[in-house]
């Protein structure tokens, strides 16, 4: 019990998070190709998870993959990493195009359309 073990504080990502709450299950037929850990949150409930793109820029420390069968018909979800904002992949795609135009803005480098 003497035994002094130092931890560095990681956060944990939504899907390690999820890897421990959840049942972890086969892969499904009906799986998203990216799907690299299914889950099972309830009796009916399940999501396809994929692999978390780690970036330092989020609260969460990184941007999710996940998409639950059951709900929004299975359409998949962006975890932007705030812990809170799940988005569809086409308000992920019109975030980060808003986001390029104003970097592309700020160094001088706008191309106008
Ligand atoms: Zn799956």
């Amino acid at each position: 019990m003497s035994t002094f073990t130092e931890r560095t504080y990681r956060p944990k990502t939504h899907r390690e998070a999820m890897a421990e709450l959840c049942l972890t299950l086969p892969r499904t037929p009906g799986c998203h190709p990216w799907c690299t850990l299914h889950c099972q949150i309830d009796e009916t409930t399940t999501f396809c998870m994929g692999p978390d793109v780690l970036t330092p820029v989020t609260p969460n420390g990184y941007v999710g993959l996940s998409s639950c069968a059951q709900e929004r018909g299975g359409q998949p979800m962006i975890d932007l990493g705030d812990g809170l904002d799940h988005v569809t992949v086409e308000q992920a795609e019109e975030y980060a195009r808003a986001i390029l135009r104003q970097v592309a803005r700020a160094r001088g480098q706008e191309v106008s359309a």
